[in-house]
């Protein structure tokens, strides 16, 4: 795809939108960063953008800045839904995401990590594992990043590791990585995709551009995921944590398995996984088999899998107090994840949810509250529907609280030996913070400043 001399208007003026625009004023396009936020609302730098002669309109969004356009290229922030971008596909102008542009520029193999969950985890792990090899590794990707501005300066000798979300896919053009794995799949985000079936649709977009010389990891667990390999070009490998598979990656005596082109692999044992829970299992799977087929070596796999000790808010350790042991998982943004994280203790939970509630099904989540945890602390937005659903189930020791602060305080007064702390909203941040890494650390220095 040829970027030089095209008139490209880039929509959503965010750290994505404003990589994608210098590097496309410097390969020659002329390039218009578009945001219908007024400048002074967007907290960023455009002054060397301005230097460059990118043009810039903030403040309006209409059909105006679309005349004589060749490209658009939509930050994650944005739905492909917006009439503005339906419109400029009507008028036969070519609609891309951040992503592809980043694919279009590339020189290097690009893994692509996507599914509901786990995919910062996973691709950290890949990227570690894959830094064995000694080849330049760059890992990027997903909002708050600009792949495109990442990948810029590698070499065809390097590798690139990116987690990709579903709002990226939206705007994949011919987007191909040469190994794409899909980690699971759960409602999730279904406010912007609207059913599952296109939310399911716009995760396989990740391997539509694939052919025979690709591969593609896929959770074999997960009825909905496995099923994707009828749809796939590309060489499936499967991972499971259940099953011992005919072909791929699994656990058989507690053994990390692998099971490829007749040969079989034994990287290390279950047990040397330092991050806590069984999807930590399957994460580690998936990228295991993704180095793998990237060419790490087994043996050089298994020593990062021993050290490898988790992404910060994901089931984080924070701190020991007189016996308790408090974790920040500020991450789990939906009841499956903070599901997975009650799941990784043994029970003995004092659990602090809630948040801006993104009313999926809390029945599953509820079931668990009631076998592991001892007291319930919620706040947000969400704190009454999870209070009703909890007391349905007959969940007893519940208390409401009005701030993050009494939060942890009634947490610590309620704590003794054997119980954990365990920070796991299930919800989104944004009725009390800027994002849930705002959250986490909120937590973290509160936690702190009890021992
Ligand atoms: P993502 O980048 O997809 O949001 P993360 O690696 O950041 O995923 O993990 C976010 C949360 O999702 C974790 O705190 C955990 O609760 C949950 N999670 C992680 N991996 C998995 C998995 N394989 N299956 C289900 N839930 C998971």
């Amino acid at each position: 795809m040829q970027f030089k001399e095209k008139k490209i208007v880039i929509l959503g003026a965010g750290i994505s939108g404003i990589g994608v625009a210098g590097i496309l004023q410097q390969l020659g396009a002329n390039v218009i960063l578009n945001d219908a936020k007024p400048a002074e609302k967007i907290k960023q730098d455009f002054s060397g953008l301005e230097t460059q002669g990118v043009k810039m309109i903030f403040g309006m969004q209409d059909e105006s800045i679309l005349q004589d356009v060749d490209y658009l290229v939509i930050s994650p922030g944005l739905s492909i839904n917006l009439p503005l971008i339906q419109k400029a596909k009507s008028l036969g102008i070519l609609v891309m995401s951040e992503v592809e542009v980043a694919y279009q520029l590339c020189r290097a193999p690009i893994i692509a990590i996507t599914g509901t969950n786990g995919k910062t985890t996973t691709t950290t792990l890949v990227g570690e594992m894959l830094q064995t090899t000694g080849k330049e590794i760059v890992i990027g990707g997903n909002i708050g990043s600009s792949l495109t501005k990442e990948v810029a300066g590698v070499t065809s000798a390097g590798m690139v590791v990116a987690e990709i979300s579903s709002f990226q896919l939206e705007g994949a053009v011919d987007f191909r990585p040469k190994i794409a794995a899909i980690l699971n799949l759960t409602p999730d985000h279904l406010d912007r995709h609207k059913t599952m079936e296109i939310y399911k649709k716009t995760k396989e977009t990740i391997f539509k551009n694939q052919t025979a010389d690709d591969f593609l990891v896929l959770n074999y667990d997960d009825a909905q995921v496995r099923d994707m390999a009828e749809r796939a070009a590309a060489r499936v490998m499967f991972f499971s944590r259940k099953e011992e598979l005919s072909e791929g990656i699994y656990v058989k005596n507690e053994t990390i398995t692998i099971l490829w082109d007749g040969k079989k692999y034994e990287v290390c044992s279950v047990n040397d996984i330092k991050i806590k829970g069984g999807h930590n299992i399957e994460n580690t799977l998936a990228a295991c088999g993704m180095a793998f087929l990237a060419g790490a070596k087994v043996t050089e796999v298994a020593k990062v899998i021993e050290k490898f000790g988790g992404v910060e808010h994901r089931i984080e350790f924070v701190a020991r107090i007189n016996g308790v042991e408090y974790y920040n998982d500020s991450k789990a943004t939906n009841p499956e994840s903070s599901i997975k994280a009650l799941e990784a203790f043994d029970g003995h939970v004092i659990l602090i949810a809630g948040g801006r509630d993104k009313k999926t099904d809390l029945t599953e989540f509820v079931q668990l509250i009631s076998d592991k945890v001892d007291h319930l602390i919620l706040l947000g937005e969400a704190q009454a529907r999870f209070k009703e659903a909890a007391c349905q189930r007959g969940v007893k020791n519940i208390h409401t609280v009005q701030s993050f602060e009494e939060a942890v305080h009634v947490a610590y007064n309620l704590a003794g030996a054997n119980q954990v702390v365990l920070l796991s909203p299930a919800c989104s941040s944004y009725d009390m913070f800027d994002n849930y890494e705002e959250r986490g650390k909120v937590f973290k220095d509160l936690v702190r400043q009890l021992g």
